[in-house]
């Protein structure tokens, strides 16, 4: 995310968690899942179970599932849950992207055990030691935000929504109500956002609202627009950062929540 990146990246979006039991859990299939992969190559036995959600199927969050290595290895079970809210499967998603002529080999000949999942129609679902309710977004096609609960600790994934035009989103707020770490959709810098109405995304100050809204004890501004270069991230972190405690401009790397 970003045009020239060196401090805050360049990948599309892929998020991973890792409880404290070393079980794994991935947020959409950026081109980050690449690097995941390259990690996760060396990772001992109880780690070939991976467990995968996607926001939603615009290609920025599933361009990476073709080179994710796990996902050609025949010793990984891969676990894929739900489905995307405008119908149809995650499955045909991933596997039309790998259709003749997008991609040289099809899903059918990834060699990891890969299922599809469904999703309770109400409350949340345990995806082992993870704790996981959703909620839909505002954006183009919709999509999901994700609350997941795990060792005693709150993350909420949402990225790809666009603020309501005054207040903040009822289910958002459900959603982020006292996250140890909320990752928002900040794309658009605000002078930018009235030309970008109805695009489905948002800005750091409605992070900022949202966060303080919901007692969030951290935010990440997340999903960084590819014309912002690391000078501009870092003058809407500082920005940012005048009004709320707590926040900064994701980078690639390790976030720790103790
Ligand atoms: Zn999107
Ligand atoms: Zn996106």
């Amino acid at each position: 995310m970003g045009g020239s990146p060196t401090v805050y990246g360049g990948n599309t979006p892929c998020v991973s968690c890792i409880a404290s039991d070393g079980a794994l859990l991935v947020l959409d299939a950026g081109t980050g899942i690449y690097h995941l992969g390259k990690k996760l190559e060396s990772r001992k036995e109880e780690s070939k179970l991976i467990r995968m959600l996607f926001s939603h199927v615009h290609w920025d969050h599933i361009q990476g599932f073709p080179l994710f290595s796990p996902a050609n290895s025949p010793e990984v079970k891969l676990l894929i849950y739900g489905g995307p809210p405008q119908g149809g499967t995650w499955e045909q998603a991933l596997k039309g992207q790998m259709d003749d002529p997008y991609f040289p080999l099809p899903f059918s000949s990834l060699g990891a055990d890969i299922t599809f999942q469904g999703w309770p129609d109400e409350g949340p679902m345990a995806l082992g030691p993870f704790t996981v309710s959703r909620t839909l977004t505002n954006h183009p096609g919709g999509g999901y935000s994700y609350r997941i609960c795990c060792d005693h600790k709150i993350f909420v994934y949402a990225t790809d929504t666009e603020h309501p035009a005054s207040g903040v989103d009822e289910g958002l707020f459900c959603l982020a109500r006292n996250a140890d770490l909320l990752l928002y959709d900040a794309t658009f810098f605000p002078d930018e956002y009235p030309a970008r109405e109805g695009w489905g995304h948002s800005t750091w100050q409605h992070g900022i609202a949202l966060a303080r809204a919901a007692s969030v004890r951290r935010l990440l501004l997340f999903h960084h627009d590819p014309s912002h270069d690391d000078e501009s991230l870092a003058e809407m972190e500082w920005r940012a950062q005048q009004e709320f405690s707590s926040v900064e401009a994701a980078r690639e790397g390790p976030v720790i929540l103790d």
